[in-house]
């Protein structure tokens, strides 16, 4: 398991002599990324709730970095901060290749650094504190969010990734059409795709990505964008501005047993199959807000907030079939999301991805996969034995 702090939050800071209001529901959260603030940025929608976010001890130096999403209800605030859209996306492997276009759902790319210091503005402006972590006081009626990275066992399957956001000469892109996943490159790895986002036809994000449970070193990620520009784009020539590495736990985690309520990707909102997390992260606040406004009515009093795992359970189950057949045949991963972007179009895509897919959607992704390889997975999920 990954070491985390031993931390037990208590209670709630008092700082420069403020005291909350008896009547409010003091809330703490753990942590300042994008769950945090984005939730204290809609505390004027929670007005019985005094919220106060908490900088942890031991937390890394926050790195900027690119959200992609789909449109969806929801990511309207997000959109007007987005640095671009793109209505045409592609999926690409040695055998085929699938462009999807959308009209009422694009892609967005949105900078992190951008939507955190609104969402901190946002949050200040609506009276929330910030804080470190030695203000912290015992105060047993305080509600405690953690939101920092969940725990992961050793075998856990991840996203691991290298972008290089490059300056190239103009021509060298096509600005109109993200480049979702381009299989054409190193498999000998396990499942392996270049993700570009080209902001103009000079600029783009160029990113090297594995699905795997063992971490490749930074060279293979980097000769894999080298490769790419260098086979499929021509570009050998470039400048790299800026950089942005991570992973993200892929499959279901085991339910926190910490003491305090996780949110964002400590309170399940990473998509298991995807590891897309930022759209689900704001349905998962959406529905906290709703589900405390519709408290309030009916009891008129303030209580704990209410966190809720933000993807439904036949996608998660959908998602755990999926993530098996990926660890015992990874070699079939570009056939898999081929058929699928093949069986769709890309307002069905779209939506599927950001779980917003309804029965008959279902259906087909179902219907697009190959059934032999989808039915020893559910069987070796039903028996353990594939
Ligand atoms: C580089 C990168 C690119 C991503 N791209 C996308 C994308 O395109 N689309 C998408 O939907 N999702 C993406 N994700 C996944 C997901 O959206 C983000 O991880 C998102 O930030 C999760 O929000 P969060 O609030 O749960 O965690 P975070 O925003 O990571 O916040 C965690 C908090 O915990 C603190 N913390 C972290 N480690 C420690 C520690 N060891 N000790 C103490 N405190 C700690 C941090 O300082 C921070 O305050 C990406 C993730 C990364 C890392």
């Amino acid at each position: 398991m990954i070491a985390r702090s031993t931390l037990v939050f208590k209670g709630f800071p008092l700082s420069n002599n403020e005291s909350i209001s008896s009547t409010k529901q003091a809330v703490y959260i753990i942590g300042d990324g994008c769950a945090a603030l984005s939730l204290a940025a809609r505390a004027d929608e929670l007005p019985q709730h005094q919220m106060t976010i908490v900088h942890p001890d031991g937390a890394p130096e926050s790195k900027d970095h690119i959200w992609g999403f789909w449109w969806i209800d929801g990511l309207d605030k997000a959109v007007k901060l987005a640095r671009k859209k793109w209505h045409f996306w592609s999926i690409t492997t040695l055998k085929g290749n699938v462009i999807l276009s959308s009209e009422f759902h694009p892609y967005y790319a949105l900078q992190r650094t951008k939507w955190e210091r609104n969402c901190r503005q946002l949050a200040k402006n609506n009276g929330v504190s910030f804080v470190g972590q030695s203000k912290l006081i015992d105060a047993p009626q305080a509600q405690v969010l953690d939101s920092r990275p969940p725990v992961v066992p050793i075998n856990q399957m991840f996203q691991y990734f290298i972008g290089w956001e490059i300056e190239a000469s103009p021509g060298s892109f096509d600005a109109k059409k993200a480049i979702l996943m381009d299989f054409r490159c190193d498999q000998s790895r396990g499942i392996h795709f270049i993700y570009i986002l080209p902001f103009s036809s000079s600029n783009a994000l160029v990113e090297s990505t594995m699905f795997s449970q063992n971490r490749a070193p930074d060279t293979f990620f980097e000769t894999a964008i080298e490769s790419y520009l260098d086979q499929h784009c021509e570009i050998c020539d470039f400048t790299v501005i800026r950089v942005e590495k991570g992973g993200i736990p892929l499959g279901r985690l085991p339910v926190s047993k910490c003491v305090n309520k996780g949110i964002g990707g400590n309170g399940e909102a990473i998509r298991p199959s995807s590891g897309y997390a930022f759209a689900f992260i704001q349905k998962q606040i959406l529905a906290t807000i709703q589900q405390a406004k519709s408290k309030k009515k009916s009891e008129n009093t303030s209580c704990p907030l209410v966190i809720t795992r933000p993807h439904k359970l036949v996608d998660l189950w959908m998602d755990e079939v999926f993530i098996t057949v990926l660890k015992k045949r990874p070699e079939a991963a570009p056939e898999l999301f081929l058929k699928m972007a093949k069986a769709l179009n890309g307002d069905e895509f779209a939506l599927f991805l950001s779980g917003d897919a309804g029965w008959w959607l279902r259906l087909k992704v179902v219907l697009a996969m190959p059934k032999i390889i989808f039915m020893k997975a559910l069987v070796f999920l039903l028996t353990r034995k594939f």
